[in-house]
């Protein structure tokens, strides 16, 4: 069965060469406003023919190294430094991005659990459908900007999957080594499924994901990581010139082969991690412990490493609940794919 189009329209003409800032506007009708619409920033950048890169942010709200640094390329970048077509929309779930939240205050819509949508669906469902049958097609590359929120903390990496066409594999891969991020993970997802990256990759396109960093804030540092990382993305597929630009240390390649990579919370209380972001650890060692808020004098919880790697991601806020993860450790590898 075919879908009806999107209620979505773009106040910006994709094809016309030039810089233009626009909307992506759903219409919506509710106590506030009753023949009101939602209002997605977005920027196209057109210079002649050649490549089209779609550059995502906020697709979790509360994720701001990406949302900032795409702020700051949208206005920034000149048609005459690009060949092609950059469409940047620094907040895909514009509703989650203004509530500073990971999920739309809308309607509780985590945007990248929502693909490919439904044009008929929630506001959500609506923003992905969009993204998933009008913007994607008209790109050939597609970097989406994670980071951890308010309660994730990443080490920052650039990221690309495994996939059945292996060229489609490597040319993600290479992207993801160009970004330039201290390390490039090849990622294994929890539940692919309903994913962003999945209704990019089955059209064919090349995707590409980071995460980098989190808390709910950004740093200097992980904001230069993120901004280097874009213009590096665009050196590597073509739509600017100019000389990648190199961590100062040797990139880290780890991979995350399965879900053992993973320690989640079995227990509700106040969290300590026993070791840094980006630091080793061996099979067995204990890597947290969790304390039983509602008394002194009972022994912690102890949680160990399923395996040894590094660790890559871990719970932000102190306090954790039942089913929390607490830590995510990566293998390292000399090379990846
Ligand atoms: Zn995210």
């Amino acid at each position: 069965m075919s879908k009806r189009p999107s209620p979505i329209s773009a106040t910006v003409d994709f094809e016309a060469d030039g810089v233009q800032h626009g909307f992506l506007k759903l219409p919506i009708s509710n106590d506030e406003s009753a023949w009101g619409a939602v209002m997605i920033p977005i920027t196209v950048v057109v210079n002649g023919t050649g490549p089209t890169a779609l550059l995502t942010g906020g697709n979790h709200g509360d994720e701001y190294e990406g949302i900032t640094a795409l702020v700051k390329l949208a206005n920034t970048l000149d048609a005459k430094d690009v060949q092609g077509r950059v469409i940047i929309v620094p907040m895909m779930n514009a509703p989650a991005a203004m509530a500073g939240r990971r999920t739309s205050p809308m309607d509780g819509g985590n945007l990248n659990r929502s693909f490919p949508g439904d044009p008929d669906g929630t506001v959500t469902e609506q923003i992905a459908d969009y993204f998933t049958r009008y913007l994607v097609p008209k790109c050939d590359v597609v970097l989406d900007l994670h980071s951890g929120g308010r309660t994730l903390d990443i080490v920052p990496f650039a990221a690309s999957h495994a996939l059945d066409n292996k060229d489609q594999q490597r040319q993600a891969l290479e992207g993801a080594i160009a970004f330039g991020a201290p390390t490039a993970m090849m990622m294994f997802e929890l539940d692919a499924a309903k994913l962003f990256d999945t209704a990019v990759e089955s059209q064919g396109k090349i995707f590409v994901a980071t995460e980098l960093g989190g808390g709910g804030t950004t740093t200097p540092e992980r904001l230069a990581i993120a901004e280097r990382g874009v213009k590096n993305f665009l050196i590597h597929y073509c739509l600017i010139d100019g000389k990648l630009e190199s961590p100062s240390e040797p990139q880290v390649y780890v991979d995350m082969p399965d879900a053992s990579c993973y320690v989640q919370s079995e227990h509700t209380g106040l969290l300590e991690l026993t070791l840094a972001l980006g630091e080793s650890v061996e099979k067995g060692q204990v890597i947290a412990r969790v304390y039983d808020m509602t008394r002194t004098g009972s022994a912690p919880v102890e949680y160990r490493a399923n395996r040894s790697g590094l660790l890559v991601a871990r719970r932000f806020p102190a306090q954790v609940n039942m089913g929390d993860t607490i830590a995510v450790i990566a293998e390292v590898v000399d090379s990846l794919g």
